[in-house]
């Protein structure tokens, strides 16, 4: 199966929907730290461009929500986020080591990044 086709299953959105208008990626308050804005996801998806999986957009995202509440044509941009997380998530890799983490990180810290970035 090809990735648009992953994404649109995992996360239920239509990508032929958006029209680039850019306002997801105007409002994503985590943008200064993506290789990749938000709406250039979506164009690389529906490319079917794999090379975006190594782009750290999708785990930088905050899954705020901001964007799709921008969105005019109601494309939830959190949910293909989390649809590009699980496609390299299923790889079974894992992308941080617990030994390396530093110590006395909040519980909740640690929860939320081995359920993100572990295989
Ligand atoms: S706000 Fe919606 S329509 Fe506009 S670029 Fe982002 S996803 Fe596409
Ligand atoms: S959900 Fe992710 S992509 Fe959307 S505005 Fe928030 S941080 Fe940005």
């Amino acid at each position: 199966m090809d990735i648009l086709s992953r994404v649109e299953e995992l996360s239920g959105e239509n990508l032929y929907a958006c029209y680039q208008c850019g306002k997801c990626s105007a409002g994503c308050p985590m943008v200064g730290e993506m290789d990749l804005l938000p709406n250039q996801v979506i164009v690389l998806v529906i490319r079917g461009d794999e090379g975006l999986l190594e782009a750290n957009t999708p785990w930088v995202c905050a899954q705020c929500y901001q964007c799709g509440v921008r969105c005019p044509k109601e494309v939830d941009i959190t949910k293909i986020m989390e649809a590009i997380r699980l496609i390299t998530l299923r790889k079974n890799e894992d992308h941080i080591r617990l030994e390396k983490m530093r110590k006395n990180l909040p519980q909740i810290a640690v929860v939320s990044a081995t359920r993100k970035y572990t295989g």
